[in-house]
């Protein structure tokens, strides 16, 4: 059986160094707030290239802080619009909604599904403040078109970075090329924690501290509350493990472009749609090898059949979630085009170059 994603297989590695700093963690006391939050928060700093990083509860919340941030400092108000590609995962529309902005769908490049920059534009309107780009499926979302809009428009640009760490775009981490970014670092991300942890980078040190005392009831100073704010914390725990298996990533993105290059060869010329790097292959990290086909469900099952799981980012359009029936007339025939065939094909560091000659193999039989 190849299993779409082992976690247990993938964090054995790390068991044994988790195992020792847990137990120091437990023997110290100190749970929260501590020296492993700090620890990995300038980790992540040094390695994206920012000043400022706050850890948070997940990656959820961390988009949520970013823009209630602004709220706080005047710079957004309810209402004000945000631009987002209508074929991302929910979360990120649920974090505009949550703070009561309006998302503003818009259609994905057919070719890279990443919002499609050619098409932002004729969707500004006097009440677009913000874009937030989705780095989807690993692969860094930019362009010189980006910039130009941000400064037309006087726009925000915030990444949600949960599907791409360690991801550049001519030179520069995703996390970094906009004003503030939120990570994820849930358990099947390529960098996962072993529960949920999220954190915001942001070049803006103003937002940065906003939003430390947001995630914190609002707080920057014990008993004075400035913000009605929430609590959403990583703790010592999960920043340990985080730190311990931060270091492997850069080498293990490495291996995922080693997969994918095998699933290229022995896929090309098969008649599925395969994915596209837009970049350079530093751009891609490969959280998910999508790969579209107008049988996906048929092929799906035969693949079940002979042993090898596969995956669906994501079956259902967000526009067509019961919980924002307000988008369901929209027509986006591209995005539900890709709800509709996509099928990630397993690929991580735990996989092997004969696991990935049998997923090819099983694939090229249900063709
Ligand atoms: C995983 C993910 C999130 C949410 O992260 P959580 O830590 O699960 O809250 C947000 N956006 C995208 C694109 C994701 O893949």
């Amino acid at each position: 059986m190849i299993k779409f994603l082992d976690l247990q297989k993938l964090n054995q590695p790390y068991a044994k160094q988790m195992a020792d700093v847990a137990a120091r963690i437990i023997e110290s006391g100190n749970y929260l707030n501590g020296e492993f939050t700090q620890k990995f928060e300038s980790e992540l700093s040094t390695y994206i290239g920012v000043p400022s990083t706050i850890n948070v509860g997940n990656g959820l919340d961390a988009l949520r802080l970013i823009l209630k941030g602004y709220m706080e400092l005047g710079q957004l108000h309810e209402g004000d619009e945000v631009i987002v590609p209508a074929n991302t995962y929910m979360a990120t529309i649920l974090a505009i909604t949550s703070n009561k902005l309006n998302p503003v769908l818009v259609e994905p490049d057919p070719v890279t599904y990443n919002l499609n920059l050619k098409k932002v534009e004729e969707h500004i309107t006097s009440r677009t403040k913000a874009i937030m780009v989705v780095h989807l499926y690993g692969q860094a979302c930019w362009g010189a078109e980006l910039e130009r809009l941000k400064v037309k428009y006087g726009l925000k640009i915030i990444e949600d970075n949960a599907q791409a760490l360690g991801a550049e775009w001519e030179g520069r981490k995703t996390g970094a090329l906009g004003d503030a970014a939120a990570f994820s670092f849930y358990p099947t991300k390529n960098l996962g924690a072993l529960g949920d942890a999220g954190a915001v980078c942001t070049h803006d040190e103003k937002l940065g501290s906003t939003i430390r005392a947001l995630a914190n009831y609002g707080s920057s100073e014990k008993n004075i509350h400035d913000y009605k704010g929430y609590n959403s914390r990583m703790d010592e725990l999960q920043a340990a493990f985080l730190s311990i298996k931060h270091p492997h990533l850069d080498r293990q993105n490495q291996k995922r472009r080693e997969l994918a290059n095998l699933y290229f060869e022995g896929l090309s010329g098969s008649g599925l749609t395969l994915p596209t790097v837009f970049n350079n292959p530093e751009s891609h990290i490969w959280h998910l090898f999508v790969i579209l086909h107008p049988e996906r469900d048929r092929i799906k099952k035969e693949l079940i059949a002979k042993g090898i799981e596969t995956a669906i980012h994501y079956p259902t359009p967000p526009h067509w979630q019961p919980a924002l029936s307000e988008f369901k007339h929209l027509n986006l025939p591209i995005t539900e085009k890709i709800h509709r065939e996509a099928l990630s094909l397993p690929l991580n560091t735990g996989l092997t170059d004969d696991d990935v000659e049998r997923v090819i193999i099983g694939i090229r039989d249900s063709l």
